[in-house]
């Protein structure tokens, strides 16, 4: 019998214990132990059957149970610390209280996917997990943050396979009332609505959920409501759904939408205004246009002005290099969304020339959802140092005049939330040597005073409970592919808790190369069943649905795994998600990450494995190419760029290879090497001789100094003190007295524009040199140069010098102004300073004019420069 309709009875929790509905209700139990230990303690068999989730939770205990757990004064007792634990978390001053009264009010953070728990399955992979992340942080340092994303009715699939290793995709359909969230409600109780209009005379409506994360809420639009017709209620349907029309709506509902939500959110909270706008990737970048639309309706500022106030507040995140990865529309598709009224009194030609590729390459069919987002943001952003030189390489062709070093586009490393990531062993060991806990202000440099064999200890602990983990995953994944219990006993034995235990686990697009490690399957196998230094390996991860080649890559690994010969060392997993990966970082020793350089933009798998006192073995892309050290891990060599792919693999896999064999494994078993465990004994435990001194040592070094380089708390403080808040002043500078900059800006940019054509450097001359230069002599620069019209203080004359290369190219520059000294009339003037020689060998240098004013943050921001 199947249910017509489906809905979720919330239960009403006696008085004394109702607090646990806010304790359940808030997310911080995703990343707070004690709130989870207190659910589990109430009944710890519930706890299980409800997979560790505090609604399910408390929906599945009956109602004699809570009247028990409410009548025992020790139980009510504890949910009343537990609550005011919770209370002051979310009340008491933080870091972000003492930054003084320029740091913005409050932040609105926009993102398609929100990874938080497992319980909200909301996301698909890195970029999500990264927001969940970013808002747990934001909560923790008491940053006035707001999320802002969709509710999908599925959200992501979950992953099983088929008994010839395919991989098989379902969409649980999730009941928004059985999840920790409310329904945001206008105070006659209806609930809150925002509305955007469809072409066809259609109307798409969403209502609005709230899920508090810790003390920072995340709005969800949700598409499944009343009133709106069934192709409209498919919008929020799942996650990365279709193609097309399907993706930009929901695209649309999310910028768009998404900042009416926040609107909405404001009146009937009555909090401060968001005065920066930040979009996690380019999906959410209607949002600059929902917000240039409210500027021209409400302060009747024209486009070009809207444009300057709206561009001061934004913050853009990119977050790929492959350009599969970033979304493109026709341009038809959006002038047919904004031709049915998205944006009253927005000309639509203007927002297509956002979106247009207008550089060498481009097409000028394509609406390039970046490319918008780098043109209706005055602060872009990379997610590591080398995506960002990366980025300014790749979106050089909107800055054809400049130096890709020069392209307006800065990195802030990605982080991860250390007390979601941090197992709580390790916790317990720092609260057992240090007194503190791990979770607030962790001084990881104390791990230095752990004694090696406590250390070798925990990694013990951490990898056995991995094997147990795998063990039963392994067996239930058998299961679905169709075997009989009868045929699975040797899942039982799948793993040694002894053997040096590596990890993969991520999204498979194939510039990730889950296969790279089967490229000599014998090697692999002889690695695998090497008597004296064996590695075992556990694998996960998630194609794309509509990705045949990385199905094709799980199939090949798979199949490699269910040979009877090897497939006690090496295992796949399915449906890698956050439960998962929060086993799996602990338990490994080492953590595989082999991508194509430069594609993986920063990653944080690697990240959540060192927090763990995992060692990396990876390529040197994304963070591990700024932070491995010698000593944290081990960089896999990449082949030389003239390579091919093929080429490249076989390098690549084999320098794997060779590092597993003559670096990994040795120092992993130290002197003692590797004795056959006795099975469901437990790991046993080494004598003080047998210890391997120096992995232990790389664990050490390891957590003290990545601990702190990786952690959310370091990335949110670089993105308040590097983008949010010098775009909260940049804002407020653009609206001051009635939009007074903003308005003056669009009408000087207008001017420099037109007047660009006619600038020149007419010539420069040079006195001072001799003969023979050295270090210290001072060279005198004058440049007569034609302003086409503007005016001195219109523009910035500079000399750069550098190293001269063969080709000419200054390399290694260095920049100082030059003062206007006269006017020449007819426009030309004299512009004279002095350089002094700063370093010997070969030295050259050039003049340049580039805008000037105020309001510009990067002085190639308006891809204007004229050369000598
Ligand atoms: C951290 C994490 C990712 C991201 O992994 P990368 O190696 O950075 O691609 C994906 N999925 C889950 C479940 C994660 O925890």
């Amino acid at each position: 019998m199947k249910a017509i309709r489906r809905f979720t009875v919330r239960t009403v929790l006696p008085e004394p214990i109702a607090p646990l509905a806010q304790l359940a209700g808030n997310l911080r139990w995703s990343w707070h132990l004690p709130t989870r230990e207190l659910f589990s303690s109430l009944n710890p068999e519930i706890w299980a059957e409800s997979s560790a989730d505090p609604v399910k939770f408390l929906g599945s205990v009956t109602r004699e149970q809570l009247q028990q757990l409410a009548a025992d004064p020790e139980v009510v007792s504890r949910v009343e610390v537990a609550a005011a634990d919770l209370r002051r978390y979310l009340e008491e001053p933080r870091w972000y209280q003492g930054l003084g009264a320029e740091a913005p009010k409050s932040i609105a953070y926009f993102s398609p996917e929100f990874g938080i728990t497992e319980v909200l399955p909301q996301y698909s992979g890195g970029l999500g997990i990264l927001a969940g992340d970013h808002l747990k942080a934001s909560s923790d340092l008491g940053i006035p943050l707001v999320g802002v994303g969709l509710l999908y009715q599925a959200g992501y699939f979950k992953q099983s396979l088929s008994r010839d290793a395919w991989q098989q995709e379902t969409y649980p359909v999730l009941d928004p009332d059985g999840l920790p969230l409310t329904l945001l409600r206008e105070p006659d109780g209806s609930p809150a609505q925002i509305s955007l209009p469809l072409p066809d005379g259609r109307e798409l409506h969403a209502w609005i959920w709230r899920a508090d994360v810790g003390r920072v809420p995340l709005l969800l639009l949700d598409s499944n409501v009343p009133g709106n017709d069934d192709a409209a209620r498919l919008i929020t349907d799942r996650l990365y759904g279709g193609g097309g029309d399907h993706r930009l709506q929901q695209e649309l509902l999310l910028g768009m939408g998404g900042v009416k939500a926040l609107r909405v959110h404001q009146r009937l909270t009555g909090g401060p205004a968001p005065e920066v706008f930040h979009t996690n990737e380019g999906h959410a970048g209607f949002l600059g246009i929902e917000r240039i639309r409210e500027l021209i309706e409400s302060k009747g500022l024209d486009w070009d002005e809207a444009l300057a106030a709206g561009r001061a507040s934004t913050v853009f995140t990119t977050h790929t290099p492959v350009p599969a990865g970033i979304d493109r529309f026709q341009k038809t598709q959006i002038q047919q969304f904004f031709d049915a009224g998205l944006a009253p009194g927005v000309p639509t030609e203007k927002i297509l020339e956002l979106g247009s590729e207008s550089y060498d390459g481009g097409d000028s069919a394509v609406f390039n959802m970046a490319v918008m987002g780098l043109r209706l943001a005055q602060r872009a952003n990379g997610v590591a140092k080398l995506h960002g030189v990366v980025s300014r390489e790749m979106f050089s062709g909107l800055w054809p005049d400049f130096d890709h070093s020069e392209v307006p586009i800065s990195s802030v490393t990605n982080g991860v939330h250390v007390p979601t990531w941090v197992d709580p062993k390790i916790s317990a060991l720092a609260v057992e040597h240090f007194g503190g806990s791990v979770l607030d202000q962790p001084d990881w440099s104390k791990v230095y005073e752990i004694s090696d064999q406590d250390v070798w200890l925990l990694r013990g602990e951490l990898r056995a409970a991995l094997v147990d983990d795998v063990r039963r995953r392994l067996r239930a994944s058998w299961k679905k592919r169709g075997a009989a219990d009868a045929e699975l006993a040797w899942t039982d034995a799948v793993l040694d808790p002894e053997v040096l235990t590596i990890g993969f686990a991520r999204r498979v697009p194939t510039y990730k190369r889950l296969t790279l490690m089967l490229r000599d399957p014998a090697r692999l196998k002889a690695l695998l069943l090497n008597e004296q230094h064996p590695i075992q390996l556990v694998i996960a991860g998630k194609s794309h649905p509509a990705d045949d080649a990385g199905k094709k890559m799980i199939q090949d690994l798979v199949r490699f795994t269910d040979d009877p010969e090897v497939r006690h060392r090496i295992v796949f997993l399915p449906n890698y998600d956050i439960a998962m990966a929060r086993t799996l970082f602990p338990g490994c020793d080492v953590w595989l990450n082999n991508p194509l350089r430069p594609l993986e933009a920063c990653g944080t798998s690697g990240m959540k494995s060192a927090i763990n006192g995992g060692l990396n073995l990876s390529v040197l892309d994304g963070w591990w190419d700024e932070m491995y050290d010698g000593e944290n891990g081990w960089a896999i060599p990449t082949a030389n760029n003239g390579a091919s792919a093929e080429e490249r693999d076989d390098i690549e896999a084999s320098a794997l290879y060779e590092l597993l064999e003559t670096q990994v494994a040795p120092k992993f078993y130290g002197s003692a090497g590797f004795a056959e465990s006795a099975g469901a004994a437990g790991p046993s435990i080494p004598t003080e001789s047998e210890l391997p001194t120096h992995w232990i040592s790389m664990i050490k070094h390891t957590l003290a100094t990545l601990g702190p380089a990786v952690s959310a708390e370091r990335m949110l403080a670089d993105y308040v003190n590097g983008l949010y808040q010098p775009a909260a002043i940049a804002g407020r500078a653009a609206a001051a007295d009635d939009f007074r900059q903003a308005r003056e800006f669009a009408r000087w940019r207008n001017r420099v524009l037109q007047a660009w054509p006619a600038v020149t450097v007419e010539h420069v001359d040079s006195e001072g040199v001799t003969e023979d230069p050295q270090i210290g002599d001072s060279l005198a620069i004058r440049a007569y140069l034609n302003l086409g019209g503007l005016a001195p203080a219109d523009v910035r004359v500079e000399v750069a010098y550098g190293r001269a290369l063969d080709s000419d190219e200054l390399s290694e520059t260095a920049s100082a102004a030059l003062g206007a000294a006269e006017d020449l009339g007819d426009g030309r003037y004299l512009f004279t300073g002095d350089v002094v020689i700063d370093r010997s060998g070969s030295f050259g240098y050039t003049v340049r004019v580039l805008p000037e004013h105020p309001a510009l943050a990067n002085p190639a921001e308006l891809g204007l420069i004229v050369s000598a």
